[in-house]
């Protein structure tokens, strides 16, 4: 049998090629067959250009259907996909490519005369174009060849994709990620979250990540269900098609987002039958305002570049409720622990509820960051786990909660403070609506905490109020030493609080 993911999602398109596949938010219709044949004549460009076995194929365009097709057709020719986050510049770009040394890259016909010198420079051969209104270069090639291809032979192991992590925490690191990794994570999701016949995904994620890339676009394939596809995160138009779909994904901004819209009801949630999020916390707040307004309760999953999904909250209530503020429980053939280190770098397991750092082991986790082979070595544990960077811990009923990551634990004075725990009391506090606490260099404390507080719409918060009632609630060495209320928190694209910017922008208050 082929192992190549390609050949598992092309087995579960629908007998009637005929159907719709996808939907664009412009009412662009494209059939199962139009996926099968446009792949195809893509997979052919790739395979004429003769390239090298596990040859990358850098692609920085806007989202398009072109360009899933793009992704489907690296798999089928057998090479390695490596997606780059559009927002991407110059010296991003200058370092991916360096580091990847991909054969071909894709862009924007826009950004090529930027993106082609440095492809160049690090001896890429092949730069195509690929724009959203289907021009370019890449389709006028393929247009010219067959659109019939037989799926290049592939092992489990072999390498499907390079994603590179989102850079919260350091500069990115590229996750290899293998056929099997992605097949045997797609086939657990589609059962775990009762994929059925009907469903129709609204797809409004970027595809350069995981989350849109990996876990809505599989999802939607290996269970043959068509998707309506926004190029771009519109909240009011999503709102709008809800009725026609029956699950959504999304990162936590999207769901504040679409909060704001007057249509959010539950008439217009009425068909839906599942709403996930991820990639970031999702608020508790959000998890119930989005229970009363439309009376669907999100469902919550955690996971990483470099091994796609690892928890998920149940989706029936058989296996327990939905818990908002957790990420429910490992997914089936996930190992998950929860290990503190002493002093001299001993494991021991954490017992329940206690805080620790999350180590995981599975078929999804990925087989070692691109060219880091030390860095690969040091996140392994010496029995094979990988270690996530995120601390959290385990509760009574195997519930998961992630706390937050190891490099944003906050040792002060010798204590620990764990910054979500902090910033779970400040938002309780009214008018809050979000915070974040980082840990700054102190001469005395070695480190200190520094609350960054954003108010309500219409709010007006006084930073010294904040920090007056925390004292009067916690330890004292867990209490901010400075707070500033401020009008946003800096995100990245996938709604991720950057936390490393803040530390800089206070690394000097105190010294
Ligand atoms: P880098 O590894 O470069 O610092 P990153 O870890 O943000 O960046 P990704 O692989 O895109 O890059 O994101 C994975 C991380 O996102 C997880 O390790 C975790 O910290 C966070 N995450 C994902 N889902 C959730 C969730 N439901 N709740 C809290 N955090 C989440
Ligand atoms: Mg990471």
């Amino acid at each position: 049998a082929n192992a190549n993911l390609f050949a598992h999602l092309r087995a579960a398109f629908p007998h009637d090629l005929d159907a719709i596949a996808v939907e664009t938010d412009d009412r662009l219709h494209y059939s199962w067959r139009d996926l099968e044949r446009a792949s195809a004549m893509i997979a052919n460009l790739l395979g004429a250009l003769k390239l090298k076995a596990g040859a990358r194929v850098a692609v920085q365009v806007e989202k398009s259907v072109e360009a899933m097709l793009l992704y489907l057709a690296t798999l089928r020719a057998g090479y390695v996909f490596l997606p780059l986050n559009t927002a991407y510049q110059s010296a991003e770009i200058e370092y991916f490519i360096a580091n990847a040394e991909p054969e071909v890259v894709v862009c924007s016909s826009a950004n090529a005369p930027w993106v082609g010198p440095i492809a160049q420079k690090a001896g890429t051969r092949h730069v195509f174009t690929l724009d959203d209104d289907r021009s370019g270069t890449l389709l006028e090639l393929a247009a010219q060849c067959s659109d019939e291809h037989a799926v290049v032979q592939r092992k489990p192991e072999d390498l499907a994709a390079i994603l590179y992590t989102s850079g919260t925490t350091g500069r990115s690191k590229g996750a290899m990620l293998t056929h099997r990794n992605l097949l045997s994570n797609a086939e657990v999701l589609k059962d775990y979250w009762g994929w059925a016949q009907g469903d129709v995904l609204l797809h409004a994620l970027p595809i350069f990540h995981v989350h849109g890339l990996f876990v809505a676009i599989h999802g939607a394939l290996l269970n043959g269900s068509k998707m309506i596809w926004f190029s771009r995160f519109d909240p009011k138009r999503v709102v709008a098609r809800l009725p026609d779909a029956t699950v959504f994904m999304g990162v936590p901004t999207l769901y504040v987002r679409m909060l704001a819209e007057p249509l959010l009801g539950q008439r217009q949630c009425e068909d839906m039958r599942l709403f996930i999020a991820g990639s970031a916390p999702l608020l508790i707040e959000t998890f119930q305002e989005w229970q009363q307004r439309t009376g669907h309760t999100i469902l919550e999953r955690y996971g990483m570049s470099e091994t796609i999904m690892l928890t998920s909250n149940p989706y029936t209530s058989v296996q327990g409720a939905r818990r908002g503020g957790t990420v429910g429980f490992p997914l089936p053939g996930v190992s998950l622990r929860v290990r503190a280190y002493d002093e001299h770098g001993e494991p021991r397991e954490c017992p329940v509820d206690e805080i620790g750092n999350i180590e995981v082991s599975g078929p999804n986790v990925f087989a070692g960051y691109w060219r880091m082979p030390e860095k690969t070595k040091e996140e392994f544990t010496a029995d094979g786990y990988f270690k996530t960077g995120d601390v959290g811990k385990i509760d009574g009923l195997g519930y998961v909660t992630i706390v937050g990551r190891s490099k944003d634990l906050i040792i002060s004075g010798g204590y620990n403070v764990y910054p979500a725990e902090i910033e779970g009391y400040i938002n309780e506090m009214p008018g809050v609506a979000e915070s974040a606490l980082v840990g700054v260099p102190h001469p005395d404390f070695g480190e200190v905490g520094v609350a960054v507080v954003v108010p309500k719409a219409g709010a007006s918060l006084a930073a010294d109020a904040i920090v007056a009632e925390l004292k009067g609630k916690l330890a004292n060495f867990k209490i901010p030493k400075r707070c500033y209320v401020v009008d946003e928190l800096p995100r990245n694209t996938m709604g991720k609080v950057q936390k490393a910017l803040l530390r800089e922008q206070h690394k000097g208050l105190f010294g």
